[in-house]
């Protein structure tokens, strides 16, 4: 059977962006416990409910003294200071008294600092005289070294005041900010969804990973570049059986990938051949936006809406697929789950060698970027393209740590030209 394509117009990368982050909405909120939080992005700002930490305390074992003490009498290797010890306070308690004049108070790191006391003397740089360092009360403790004022003491309130934002919503939790949600007392936090994304491979020649290909066939790849991709992206993929090349299989995969996903993506059957259905079939289904995009790998771009949820329709080369998902999924999945930060950094790098150029499209070549070490030029990016950049080959892919930006036009660059690399090896929103 031949087939009549909608006819829709090539679209820019940009453009095809923006349509795409138009149809996808950030998802609902939920509650996980503390350590659920990792790699969640918040739905909420978070505040200190109290300062952090809630008293001045000591950043080392050793003496709370008076400096005045020792600017009264300074001391020195021959002639100490000497104080007398009035107690002994670990982590966990306070002392009741204050440090008075000639006093010192031996104090374990933690510990809140006492009345009268505003100087730490570390216990490596003093001699204790006496027998019972666990009893030391009565006994003395010389010093032959004068100390700076204040010297290690955290002060009250260092990492947080109470009511001061120490996360913001839109904020991908790491370990440390886990750290943070505990100290300031969130047994649960406010998380947004992970989208549910379902990933359908369509084509004929496709066999599972487990078996080995007969004639003609080739192992489906791409369901499990995508699952992983969309893995990495914070989304939780769910792999749909294959599609063999049918209108009637794709519509009945679409129908039923439609319900209880947020996201879909197939893989292949994105152009205009004989057996190529995603474009018509999104087409009747539902309502489709675009499904060509001026961009190198992978023309047959194609984004819809199906049954109400959003379809991508990647080309089914495996390079074409994956810098498809890049530049055109990766966003929108960032988006569903509330993150603000949608493009990673793109740095500008000398080019190594000549890249030659006829078409139109707006390249994405696979490349390695590097800064250059010592010498002359030291700390100047430089990019490289991968030999061979054809779109059916996963392992240049696999090897490059950013994308060589080519722009749109037949001009060739030049070895030395400035070019833009996106920057595959940093998340979005790091600079
Ligand atoms: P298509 O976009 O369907 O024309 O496919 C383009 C090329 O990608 C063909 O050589 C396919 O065999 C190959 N291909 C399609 N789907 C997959 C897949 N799931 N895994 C690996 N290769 C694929
Ligand atoms: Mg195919």
């Amino acid at each position: 059977m031949t087939q009549t394509f909608p006819s829709l117009p090539l679209i820019g990368v940009e453009d095809a962006r923006a349509v795409v982050l138009e149809h996808t909405h950030p998802m609902s909120t939920e509650h996980v416990a503390l350590i659920e939080s990792l790699g969640r992005v918040l739905a909420k700002d978070v505040a200190s409910d109290i300062d952090i930490s809630p008293f001045d305390n000591t950043a080392m074992d050793g003496f709370a003294v008076r400096f005045e003490d020792f600017a009264a009498a300074p001391p020195s290797e021959n002639s100490p200071l000497t104080l007398s010890i009035i107690g002994i306070i670990g982590a966990g308690a306070v002392y009741e008294g204050t440090v008075q004049k000639g006093q010192a108070l031996r104090i374990m790191t933690g510990a809140p600092l006492p009345e009268g006391a505003d100087t730490i003397v570390k216990i490596e740089d003093t001699t204790v005289h006496g027998e019972s360092p666990e009893h030391p009360e009565g006994q003395q403790v010389a010093f032959t070294h004068m100390p700076k004022q204040g010297q290690h003491i955290r002060p009250k309130g260092e990492e947080a005041r109470k009511g001061e934002v120490l996360l913001r919503a839109g904020e991908r939790v790491s370990a440390p900010g886990v750290g943070l949600l505990a100290s300031t007392g969130n047994t649960e936090v406010a998380v947004y969804r992970r989208p549910r994304v379902a990933i359908i491979s369509t084509g004929s020649e496709l066999v599972d990973v487990s078996r080995v290909p007969g004639p003609g066939q080739i192992r489906n790849s791409n369901s499990y570049s995508l699952a992983a991709a969309t893995l990495e992206a914070g989304a939780i993929p769910i792999i749909m059986p294959s599609v063999e090349d049918s209108r009637d299989t794709l519509v009945k995969a679409l129908s039923t990938a439609a319900v209880e996903h947020d996201f879909i993506i197939t893989s292949g059957g994105a152009a205009q051949g004989d057996y190529d259905f995603i474009t018509p079939v999104v087409e009747e289904m539902g309502e489709l936006f675009f499904n060509k995009v001026n961009m190198k790998p992978g023309k047959a771009q194609t984004f819809g809406i199906v049954n109400g949820i959003p379809l991508f329709g990647l080309p089914g080369n495996p390079a074409a697929a994956s810098v498809g998902f890049e530049i055109l999924i990766r966003p929108a999945l960032k988006k569903m789950q509330g993150i603000a930060a949608l493009s990673r950094p793109i740095t500008k790098a000398v080019l190594t060698r000549a890249v030659k150029k006829r078409e139109e499209r707006r390249f994405y070549l696979r490349a390695r970027i590097a800064q250059n070490e010592g010498g002359s030029g030291s700390g100047a990016y430089y990019v490289t393209p991968e030999t061979n950049q054809s779109s059916a080959l996963l392992g240049a892919l696999k090897s490059s740590n950013c994308l060589l930006i080519v722009p749109e036009g037949p001009e060739p660059l030049a070895e030395g030209a400035l070019v833009d690399c996106l920057r595959l090896d940093m998340e979005e929103g790091t600079v």
